[in-house]
């Protein structure tokens, strides 16, 4: 007959729950019994209390023992888990006993009931996110299998405007036109291609008029109207794949108030309309209209006050410290017919919150401000210094924070603590407290582990020395003079240029201007989104408006 081991393991939070040591025992030795395995009783080895996150525990040591000396054929186990909670462990303890000649055999499979029982769950894990991707390529190559075939049920939803029919057994989903809904569309279309009223026009008489929206929400954003406006649907042709993932662009508000930590890495951006999918469903608006209402969008979007011709250096950088909100670029005419351009904050825009305005901060001179920005970076280029400085800074601080200098420290400290242990036991021998043979016994080990940790510091310097080869990377002096230019004979087009290069953004408060620097690194220089790092100075001027 076959020799067997059991082991069992419950962690001490478990212990209280019904798959108690106990129990695993008896089920193990019935289980035994069936596989025609005897089980010495000296060969069931309890692990009461300890984790399955480590692997030192008693009994587990015991099995393995065993299994090394030959004494069993088999282990039995109420589950993987047991074993260990952490797979590669798993895997380790599997090829150890198989590679003894040793069986190891599972009462259960992983039901995952509790944490303790999701067990294999990591390598589930990899299969299951492995399927995940395979089911989502699928589900995205029928979805426009489908949309090609003039399928609705691959839009989600239908647009205001349409009721969505879901599919039954005899006829797929369909779009039924709402016609309350409609009328409301058809009045969109009709105020803003014969009325030619401004998109903010059809808003604010559609909200003032309380026309419910889809959502009953009480309001129509002016974004709702343009989108509408621009929704082939309308003239019988909605789309499908009108999107696609891309790198996020830029740091919206909600954005910088969480510090401009970007949680997805990306956003939707629209794809060309030439990519569109475009399925079949009845009209509302003729397909004139339509075209009308997107020249006309075109045309407002062509001559719109922020499609500005007169480019000015700080358009799309400037942050109100007061509300948070970005700065745009706008202006008044004066009697002479002469154009002030100003820089506005959004937030004191009461229009854009129904009537009340959320920030108190006066526009700025756009000359004004153009120019003291720009006379600091003049400053910042003629002094390579003080990038130098700032550079250096960097590095000491990446070097600080880097894992393998601190893991160097810790090292360090080890090997000295080795040594002093050396030297007292020297002093304990040459003091007569111990004796030749206990001295030899011990140094040899303490020497051992100093030669270890020798070798762990060479190894660190290594990937010390590749830290610093990439830090010298961080050349200030070589990246002014890649400029390389005469910075105060520059058109603005230029100018921009080396603002966006060096100035991560500008905080403009009622007194204080706020000029957040970033510099780039050569070795993101060929990267598409190159790197930069903020630096510390700021500069801090009054202004006079
Ligand atoms: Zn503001």
């Amino acid at each position: 007959m076959k020799t067997a081991a059991i082991y069992t393991r419950v962690s001490s939070d478990q212990q209280k729950d019904k798959k108690t040591i106990g129990s695993q025992v008896d089920e193990l030795l019935h289980f035994a019994q069936e596989q025609g395995y005897l089980v010495p009783e000296e060969y069931i080895f309890r692990d009461e209390g300890y984790s399955g996150a480590i692997l030192v525990r008693p009994g587990l040591e015991r099995v393995r023992d065993l299994s090394a000396e030959g004494q069993i054929q088999a282990v039995l186990i109420y589950s993987p888990d047991r074993l260990s909670r952490n797979y590669a462990y798993q895997v380790v303890l599997m090829d150890e006993f198989a590679s003894c000649g040793t069986e190891v055999l599972f009462i259960n499979s992983p039901k995952a009931d509790t944490p303790e029982e999701a067990l294999l769950l990591q390598f589930q894990g990899m299969i299951a996110e492995y399927e995940r991707a395979i089911i989502k390529e699928r589900s995205r190559r029928g979805k426009r299998f489908k949309a090609k075939s003039g399928v609705v049920s691959v839009l989600c939803g239908a647009p205001y405007g349409y009721n969505y029919i879901k599919k039954t057994d005899d006829t797929s989903a369909y779009y039924e036109i709402n016609e309350q809904e409609a009328s409301v569309v058809r009045e969109m279309f009709r105020m803003y291609t014969e009325d030619f009223c401004g998109i903010g026009t059809v808003a604010r008489k559609f909200t003032s008029e309380k026309i419910p929206t889809r959502k009953n929400i009480g309001k129509w954003e002016r974004s709702v109207i343009w989108a509408m406006l621009r929704n082939p649907a309308y003239c019988g042709k909605a789309c499908y794949g009108k999107t696609e993932h891309a790198e996020r662009q830029r740091i919206t508000k909600p954005l910088r108030a969480q510090g401009g930590f970007v949680a997805q890495s990306g956003c939707n951006r629209e794809k060309p309309r030439e990519e569109w999918i475009e399925i079949a469903v009845p009209a509302i608006i003729s397909q004139e209209t339509f075209d009308i209402a997107q020249e006309r969008l075109k045309n407002n979007k062509l001559h719109s006050q922020r499609n500005t011709k007169v480019e000015t250096l700080l358009q799309g950088m400037m942050v109100c410290s007061e509300c948070g909100y970005s700065l745009y670029r706008t202006h008044t005419t004066t009697s002479a017919k002469k154009k002030i351009y100003y820089y506005r904050c959004f937030g004191s825009d009461a229009y854009r919150f129904e009537g009340v305005r959320k920030c108190n901060c006066k526009p700025i001179r756009q000359d004004y401000l153009d120019n003291i920005v720009w006379q600091q970076l003049v400053a910042l280029l003629e002094e390579p210094k003080l990038i130098q400085r700032e550079v250096e800074k960097r590095v000491e601080e990446t070097k600080k924070a880097s894992p393998v200098i601190k893991q160097k420290e810790i090292i360090v400290k080890q090997r000295t603590k080795l040594l002093q242990s050396m030297d007292k036991l020297l002093d304990a021998y040459q003091e007569g407290l111990i004796t030749i043979v206990q001295l030899r016994k011990r140094m040899p080990d303490l020497q051992k582990r100093i030669n270890t940790i020798d070798k762990e510091l060479e190894s660190l310097k290594n990937h010390e020395l590749a830290l610093d080869q990439r830090l010298q990377l961080l050349d200030a002096e070589s990246f002014t003079s890649q400029l390389g230019l005469n910075v105060k004979q520059l058109d603005i087009k230029e100018k921009k240029k080396i603002l966006r290069l060096l100035v991560k953004e500008v905080v403009v408060g009622d007194d204080i201007i706020d000029i957040k620097h970033s510099i780039p690194l050569k070795e993101a220089k060929n990267e598409k989104n190159s790197k930069s790092y903020q630096l510390c100075t700021r500069s801090n001027i009054s202004v006079t408006k």
